[in-house]
């Protein structure tokens, strides 16, 4: 276990228990009808990686990027950027798939401006559900695991960019992340 970390809360063997489960029930959803996985940089990245390979599904991959900025006197600012094209938006049916559902600001206003650039469906799929820290309302289509309320790292979550590379979950030791989430957090 790295030396920064407290606890591991989801080891390698239940993470991948908890992606084939939800994989499955995304399979089930979609019945073959094609979609496009829309993972949310950075963190989602290695979920959406062992996620996408679960499901056999003709699907297509799609990448945006959502940055918070929690420090300042008004919350939950966000800076979108779209790697998508607008024609891999239009028209489609979209899975947006992110690390963490905290807040609920991000997957709600990433569902919000999906929806408003022309696409058909949004359907959302988080790895960690944070249930305790909701600021909006906002439930998630599926989910891997729900979480107590700690700050975690590992599997493609970050602590100042760092721990991405963890092949587990994880809480930090408070020496290490003193204050956060309320820190700065990119995504
Ligand atoms: P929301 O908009 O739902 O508040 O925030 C979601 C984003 O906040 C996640 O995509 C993630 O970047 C960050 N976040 C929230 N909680 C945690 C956490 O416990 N650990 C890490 N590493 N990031 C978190
Ligand atoms: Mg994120």
């Amino acid at each position: 276990m790295h030396q920064d970390v407290e606890r591991i809360l989801f080891g390698e063997a239940q993470i991948l228990a908890g992606t084939d489960r939800v994989a499955e029930e995304i399979t089930a959803y979609y019945r073959g009808r094609p979609f496009t996985v829309v993972s949310v940089l950075k963190g989602s990245c290695v979920f959406s990686a062992d996620l996408i390979r679960r499901i056999p599904n003709p699907l297509q991959l799609a990448f945006v990027s959502a940055s918070s900025y929690r420090d300042g006197a008004v919350g939950g600012e966000l800076d979108l950027r779209f790697f998508p094209t607008e024609n891999e938006i239009a028209g489609q049916s979209l899975l947006l798939v992110d690390d963490i559902l905290d807040t609920g600001r991000t997957m709600s206003a990433l569902r919000e401006d999906l929806l408003a650039r022309g696409a058909a469906e949004v359907r959302t799929c988080v790895f960690l559900d944070k249930p305790a820290r909701r600021a909006v309302e906002f439930e998630a289509d599926h989910r891997a695991f729900e979480v107590e309320d700690l700050f975690v790292v590992g599997y493609g979550l970050d602590y100042r960019g760092h721990y991405r590379n963890l092949p587990y979950v994880g809480s930090l030791k408070a020496s290490v992340h003193a204050g956060a989430p309320t820190s700065p957090s990119h995504a």
